[in-house]
């Protein structure tokens, strides 16, 4: 339920797209189409794109999503937008709030304060908060300069059904409706999904019948950013209240209102919001109402999330409660998973069996997420009078003992899952010895590093495909199958002498454990897949294939030819190839043919003009027209 229009924000408008498919009798198949443009939707597409895999995308709306919604975006969910697409991440953190701190209080006594990031050298905070709308704005923007992204507003996408080959999809439009096809379905269509009620696939677990309100509202004040959380305070007795600050003078409020006789018509009045924020914030407080809506939550989830070729991820796959801030945060680490393989897939360069660990990884991902949320709602709202007795023991003893601190649950909030029982992480070498460092399944830790004596960080140096860092020592052979996966080697010395970025003040070395040769070796959604003491070209070359479900006697002959130049030249053989034999007049025919083909391929009238121009004036001028 909700009402108030937020006066901080003008949402865009984003208008119908006039494309060919409308047109067109027989269905265009797409490589991958996807249903939701919002986070997960989105920054899935832009993932995609960025490894070479067009996609097109649906929205039924006409616009991101406006109103109360994510709020708190994570270090690794901005350091996932950070690998697509800088940028985007720095107009968000630009924009953002950024914060590490907060704090907890119980009736009117702070109990005890936590820091997010204490340790230095990260380019990305641990939180920002930022309006949802603007995390899906700035992503829209990005997909919409993509020429590998097609991304169709006001369309809304229905499932029709799958084969062995294909998916089909029927889009509604206001101008009328057409058929699609694609390789793969990504549904990213939220919490109501459509496309997995259309499949019949159940969507279980709990309903958590407890009402909370949540108020957007502008006011000046000098309130820290830090996140506040009360436990039965008195300006909401026997409940809970939590204040978050917001980009744009805005502050997020959430009261909890209680289980039973809530009447929510009445509770959205105005005047009676008004009236619990004055007791929250004083009479004096001078505010004005943003959004308001009242919420209860549910923890559920599909039991799979890959069903033959459609591919579920975020909301329509699991939804959590707010406590946590793990449903966006969560979602974005799906698509972070599922990106990578798909595309190795789709390119050849790993097995279809590939895609089969998105599950394996993301399905305990969902339950960890679920598990904590339902945990902290529980902890917020007991459920019992014994549960209520435990909460605010633990409560006062918080105040005084850690071990308490440690029990009390506002919300873990979200961070990088780790997969450390993957099939695709290797073990580490019992001869090695670690004694730190991080351990393969692990998310990649940033640190600060200096590069031609400007500082800069690890998470800059990364590459889109696999990374393999060195430290102290530039490896001499050349390490198998780079080339094939595109691996980026990033050698960090402890001197000036060895390569150009350089450990200055000793972060990676204490981070990772490291020693003259040890080595690091990421998957491309910088997760440490291998790590090793001493080079180790065999092991190397043994984990790349473990972590794209290859097996050891893959060699080049394995995958399809994506160098785009040997690509092009087996286009041109095979232009030659269908002339031959034809007689003049049968290939001008053919050539005929070919280009009005090509010209039904074409969307746009002015891209085919500047084709047509780009031939005219290569006759005319024998030069090449750059458009
Ligand atoms: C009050 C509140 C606070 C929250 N706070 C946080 C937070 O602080 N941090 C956090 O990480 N998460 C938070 N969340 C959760 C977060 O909003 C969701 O997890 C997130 O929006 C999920 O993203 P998604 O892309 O999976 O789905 P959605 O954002 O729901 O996007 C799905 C899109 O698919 C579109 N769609 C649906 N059906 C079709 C169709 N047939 N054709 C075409 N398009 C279709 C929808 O219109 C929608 O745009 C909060 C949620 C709420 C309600």
């Amino acid at each position: 339920m909700k009402w108030v229009i937020p006066k901080t924000y003008t949402n865009p408008i984003y208008p119908l797209k006039q494309v060919s498919d409308m047109n067109s009798n027989t269905p265009t198949k797409h490589q991958v189409a996807i249903i939701g443009a919002g986070p997960v939707g989105l920054t899935t597409a832009l993932d995609l794109a960025n490894r070479g895999i067009s996609s097109v995308v649906f929205s039924k709306e006409n616009s991101v999503s406006v109103g109360s919604r994510a709020l708190c975006f994570s270090k690794k969910c901005l350091e996932i937008i950070h690998r697509i697409n800088p940028d985007a991440v720095s107009r968000m953190i630009d924009k953002g709030i950024t914060w590490n701190l907060g704090k907890v209080f119980y009736k009117d006594d702070e109990v005890y304060k936590f820091n997010l990031l204490p340790e230095e050298g990260h380019k990305i905070p641990a939180f920002i908060n930022l309006q949802q709308y603007y995390f899906e704005e700035y992503l829209a923007e990005e997909a919409h300069n993509n020429p590998l992204i097609d991304l169709r507003w006001q369309s809304k996408a229905n499932f029709i059904a799958q084969d062995e080959e294909k998916v089909t999809l029927k889009i509604e439009t206001e101008e009328g409706n057409y058929n699609i096809e694609a390789e793969y379905l990504l549904a990213c269509d939220g919490v109501h999904s459509p496309t997995r009620n259309t499949m019949n696939l159940p969507f279980e677990g709990e309903l958590f019948e407890e009402n909370f309100l949540i108020a957007d509202i502008t006011m000046e004040n000098d309130f820290p950013t830090e996140r506040w959380f009360w436990f039965d305070p008195p300006f909401n007795k026997g409940y809970s209240a939590l204040l978050h600050k917001e980009p744009d003078g805005v502050w997020r409020i959430d009261l909890q209102l209680g289980r039973e006789g809530i009447d929510k018509a009445k509770e959205l009045d105005q005047e009676r919001i008004k009236a619990r924020l004055r007791k929250m914030l004083g009479d004096d407080c001078k505010f004005e109402l943003e959004w308001t809506s009242i919420y209860n939550f549910r923890c559920m989830r599909m039991d799979s999330l890959i069903h033959d070729r459609v591919l579920f991820a975020g909301d329509s796959a699991h939804q959590v409660s707010p406590f946590g801030a793990r449903g966006a945060n969560g979602g974005v680490q799906d698509s972070d998973n599922l990106s990578w393989k798909l595309a190795y897939v789709i390119k050849g360069l790993a097995p279809k069996s590939l895609l089969n660990t998105y599950q394996e990884e993301r399905s305990p991902a969902a339950d960890e997420n679920i598990y904590h949320s339902s945990n902290a709602t529980d902890f917020i709202s007991p459920k019992s009078k014994i549960s209520t007795v435990f909460r605010n023991q633990t409560l006062d003893l918080a105040k005084d003992h850690l071990f308490a601190q440690k029990l009390v649950n506002s919300g873990r909030l979200s961070n990088a899952f780790k997969y450390l029982d993957s099939s695709l992480t290797s073990t580490d070498n019992p001869s090695d010895d670690w004694q730190a460092g991080l351990q393969p399944g692990y998310s990649f830790n940033d640190v600060t590093l200096k590069k031609h004596g400007k500082t800069t960080h690890l998470i800059d140096e990364l590459g889109n495909d696999f990374t393999l860092i060195v430290y102290g020592e530039i490896p001499v052979d050349v390490i198998d199958l780079t080339d094939i996966f595109n691996v980026k080697i990033v050698v960090i010395s402890d001197t000036q002498n060895y390569s150009d970025l350089v450990d200055s003040n000793e972060h990676f070395k204490n981070r990772y454990d490291a020693q003259k040769g040890s080595w690091y070796l990421l998957r491309p959604d910088h997760y440490i897949a291998s790590r090793g003491k001493v080079l180790d070209n065999k092991r190397i070359k043994k984990a790349i294939l473990k972590a794209t479900n290859n097996s050891e006697d893959y060699s080049k002959s394995n995958i399809k030819d994506m160098n785009p130049q040997h690509q092009k030249d087996d286009m041109y053989k095979a232009l030659i190839e269908a002339h031959e034999g034809l007689t003049e007049e049968e290939s001008h025919k053919l050539n005929a043919k070919l280009i009005l083909l090509l010209m039904d391929k074409t969307e746009a009238v002015s891209e085919w003009n500047t084709i047509i121009n780009s031939a005219k004036a290569i006759k005319e001028n024998n030069v090449l027209i750059e458009s």
